[in-house]
């Protein structure tokens, strides 16, 4: 029997302004089942955003990746992410009743988020799929029997340095590990995302870690209260692909160490985590989108306890003491920022 995933795509509506509230109106665009679940069987996962508060890169390795080391944290900037289950009628539900699955995908391609096998959420599924034996590689059959419908919710800015496609990648093999029930521990998760992208194993838990390697080596870091930013999407996306590449024509590898983040981290310091937040991908996004270090003057003209891109950007990140201060930041500075805390715990299961 085929397993087949529906994907389709219309914008939502709706402006970006303050994460922190997790029903706040969110920008952003929508993919939607093409049809809903006759039974209800659904699990519901809101993942956040992840953003670098330290970004060194070490160097070139002999595999072509960047050799990374940085601190992860989640902040309050939401995918949404439901999975459902449709069966056929007189079809049961249970894994042994699928014995063929296939993963099948459908749906278009909207401001950047691709469509099919090319979608990071589609990837993870078919890499959960495969891997716990429900959907056999290669096999085409008819297109009957249970499918499995993902709705995507997008809150994060596309191609943002923000994490958006991991994100949904580790909120789809949470999903589906509780909807097909294949008990995958967290840490099995994990793994499984560290072959879908260098972001997703973090986001699989969330929180804050301290990562190296490829970025896939995690270390949980201690983080005491929160913190508030403004968030500054660009109008434009900057592919990390073309930011790795800048780094590597201009930068030179580098040796700073993540101990002032740690450190302000675990004595919830917003000044000294304002003044400690580097990003060695920054020289690289800015030569590639001279405009975003003109706006990280602004920001921290207007007072921002430290201002930095977030990962490859384009998005850009100011650090305020405190929510109030966040608000009035991004009111003063009109560059089209949001409010949002971190860390932001992982992904969740909303409801079933
Ligand atoms: P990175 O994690 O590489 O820093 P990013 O955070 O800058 O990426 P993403 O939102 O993850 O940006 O998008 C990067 C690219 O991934 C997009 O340009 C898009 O082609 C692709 N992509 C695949 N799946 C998704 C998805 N579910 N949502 C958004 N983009 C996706």
């Amino acid at each position: 029997m085929p397993l087949t995933i529906v994907l389709r795509v219309f914008w939502r509506t709706g402006n970006v302004r303050d994460h922190n509230s997790r029903g706040a109106a969110q920008g952003g665009m929508r993919l939607v089942a093409a049809e809903t679940p006759r039974d209800g069987t659904r699990v519901a996962v809101r993942v956040p955003a992840k953003v670098n508060l330290f970004l060194a890169v070490r160097g070139v390795r002999a595999d072509g990746y960047h050799e990374l080391a940085t601190v992860f944290q989640t902040i309050s900037v939401f995918d949404d992410l439901c999975v459902a289950l449709v069966a056929p009628p007189g079809r049961g539900h249970h894994p042994a009743s699928r014995p063929h699955m296939r993963l099948e995908l459908s749906h278009d391609e909207v401001q950047g988020v691709p469509a099919g096998d090319a979608n990071l959420a589609v990837q993870a599924g078919r890499l959960l799929g495969e891997s716990a034996h429900m959907i056999e590689p290669g096999i085409d059959s008819e297109r009957v029997g249970p499918r499995t419908i993902i709705d995507l919710d997008k809150g994060i800015p596309v191609a943002g340095g923000m994490g958006g496609g991991s994100a949904d990648a580790a909120a789809t093999l949470v999903a589906l590990n509780e909807l097909w029930g294949t008990e995958l521990s967290r840490d099995e998760l994990r793994e499984l995302g560290s072959r879908i992208g260098s972001d997703v194993p973090f986001l699989v838990v969330g929180g804050t870690a301290f990562a190296t390697g490829r970025g896939t080596a995690l270390a949980q870091v201690l983080c005491r209260g929160e913190f508030h930013w403004v968030v500054c999407p660009d109008s434009a996306s900057l592919a990390t692909a073309d930011v790795f590449k800048a780094w590597d024509k201009t930068c030179e590898p580098s040796e700073v160490e993540p101990d002032a983040v740690l450190q302000a981290l675990r004595s919830e310091d917003a000044e000294a985590l304002g003044a400690a937040l580097h990003n060695d991908l920054e020289p690289a996004a800015f030569a590639l989108r001279p405009r975003l270090a003109e706006r990280k003057e602004r920001l921290l003209t207007a007072g921002a306890l430290g201002v930095m891109v977030s990962g490859s950007g384009p998005t850009m990140l100011a650090l305020a003491s405190d929510h109030a201060h966040a608000v009035a930041l991004a009111a003063e500075v009109r560059e089209g920022g949001f409010v949002a805390r971190s860390p932001a715990g992982g992904p969740e299961i909303v409801r079933r």
